[in-house]
């Protein structure tokens, strides 16, 4: 097994303060499945390569196996587990680059901070699920992803040629990102095992994946595949990143916490209102799905995303119009995913038509390649869920990015709320929301976001109008325009 990493930044021999490893020196560091070696192929100020090198011990995997009582599959086992870079990669990292890894370096503290110009190579990594997986992983992160056959098996033909491929990254970063992306992401390539996956996995996976797997569009696959696709491993790992989310720990709007809502309001969270509007999950919302059901089926749209679906009553009602191919629904919240494929289930609508819905784990503040393609998009009381940063993020992604040809939108009229008697004055209908906008504040955003991304907009009301205050709920169709 080899890694090396190589960086030119100047003067490159700083990568021996970094890794805590002198370039001058070939070290050897033994490890329980064998012996890892440090060494520097070349070390100049322009140019600085560390290598590590391990050497697996079968003999020692074999018996620490079998201390373990497993045994069964120890042919299997111990095949490829000497040459092939796997989870024991992972392992002497951390043993052997810890500090690095952990971003620490006693001599060189700022430079560990910053981004440098960085190549990895890694040898014989496992491909069996093909060379899109390494660059979906990879290339999310900001790498440049290079893979090429082992010298060995170049020949085309060569009945021999592997599923293993010598992989080169190269990206800005700094050490200790390349380190953790190399840590989490090789296991996740590997199928084999070496230690028992337990739930201190799932902490070791969320405190590795800190700052970026939050917002990496293959994180449900790195969770299972990390995680030895033990679903439960996997679902408490996804439910707490989402829970991270939902807390504005993530990476994408750096000034979430602080940063005021759209309304002008501080974005923390808001106490509770003790009484809801009764309309929230009533009547209002029937009509609200109705509404929104009848302009996606007057689009003429075949393949439907409903953004932020909860708990999917918007997709049961989209479900009965067969005119709809497919419908797709997106959640941030495990737990409403969850619900909605209880209901789906529940249908009494035949199995092919239950087959167009799916239901996907995501966030709408990231850019996300799985909502491309659709013909419209639903966005039914999302958007109010979101701070300014977010939201901003979010225009990006939908009416940037993802471009569906219509899009409806519905949101709160705060305008309306006197009418509700539960709902003190100046509080929110809801204690997640981070705005309630008036009629005046919804049509300049509604029209600034569709001149902005070349989208008409027409602005419509749900539910019985007040002639002074409008209506509870309002809505914006949005219709691309060329
Ligand atoms: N559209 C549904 C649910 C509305 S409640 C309905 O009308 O019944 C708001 C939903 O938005 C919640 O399910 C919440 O989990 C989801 N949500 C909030 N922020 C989100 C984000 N950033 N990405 C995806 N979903 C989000």
């Amino acid at each position: 097994m080899l890694l090396t990493i190589t960086t030119t930044h100047r003067p490159a021999t700083d990568l021996g303060y970094l890794l805590h490893k002198h370039p001058a020196r070939v070290q050897t560091f033994e490890l329980t499945f064998g012996a890892a070696h440090v060494c520097y192929p070349e070390a100049t100020a322009e140019r600085c390569t560390a290598a590590l090198l391990l050497d697996v011990d079968p003999v020692a995997l074999v018996r620490g196996r079998q201390r373990r009582g497993g045994g069964g599959l120890l042919g299997q086992y111990v095949n490829d587990r000497p040459y092939v870079a796997s989870s024991f990669l992972s392992v002497a990292i951390a043993q052997v680059f810890g500090s690095a890894l952990g971003g620490r370096s006693a001599q060189r503290p700022e430079l560990a901070g910053r981004e440098l110009p960085l190549t990895a190579t890694v040898a014989a990594l496992p491909c069996r699920r093909g060379e899109e997986m390494v660059h979906r992983l990879f290339e999310p992160l900001g790498y440049q992803v290079a893979l090429e056959h082992p010298e060995a098996e170049r020949a085309e033909g060569d009945p021999e040629r592997g599923p293993y491929r010598n992989l080169r990254l190269a990206g800005a970063k700094r050490l200790a990102e390349l380190l953790t992306h190399l840590y989490v992401l090789i296991p996740v390539l590997d199928e084999g095992k070496h230690y028992w996956v337990g739930s201190d996995e799932v902490d070791k996976l969320l405190r590795r994946g800190a700052g970026w797997l939050a917002g990496h569009p293959q994180r449900e696959l790195i969770a299972q595949r990390y995680l030895r696709r033990q679903r439960t491993l996997a679902h408490e790992a996804l439910q707490r990143l989402s829970e991270g989310d939902e807390e504005g720990g993530e990476m994408d709007a750096p000034e979430a916490g602080g940063a005021p809502g759209a309304d002008g309001a501080p974005a923390t969270r808001r106490a509770p209102a003790r009484d809801e509007p009764p309309e929230r999950f009533g009547r209002l919302h029937e009509l609200r799905i109705e509404a929104v059901a009848q302009i996606l089926e007057r689009s003429g749209a075949v393949r439907v995303l409903d953004l932020g679906c909860g708990e999917g009553r918007l997709l049961l009602r989209l479900l009965r119009n067969s005119r709809f191919r497919v419908i797709t629904g997106v959640d941030v919240s495990v737990r409403a995913l969850e619900i909605a494929a209880q209901r789906l289930e529940r249908t009494s609508l035949p199995e092919a038509a239950r087959q167009c819905v799916t239901l996907l784990h995501g966030a709408l503040t990231y850019r996300d390649k799985r909502l491309a393609g659709y013909d419209a998009a639903a966005v039914v009381e999302v958007i109010e869920h979101l701070d300014a940063a977010r939201l901003a993020t979010f225009e990006r992604v939908l009416f940037g990015a993802a471009r569906p040809a219509t899009v409806v939108i519905t949101t709160p009229n705060r305008e309306y709320n006197a009418n509700f008697p539960n709902l003190a004055a100046g509080t929110l209908r809801h204690p997640d929301h981070c705005f309630e906008w008036t009629r005046a504040e919804f049509a300049h955003w509604a029209e600034h976001v569709a001149a902005a991304h070349g989208y008409r907009v027409a602005i419509e009301s749900v539910g019985a109008v007040d002639p002074e205050r409008g209506a509870p709920t309002q809505m914006g169709i949005f219709t691309a325009a060329a």
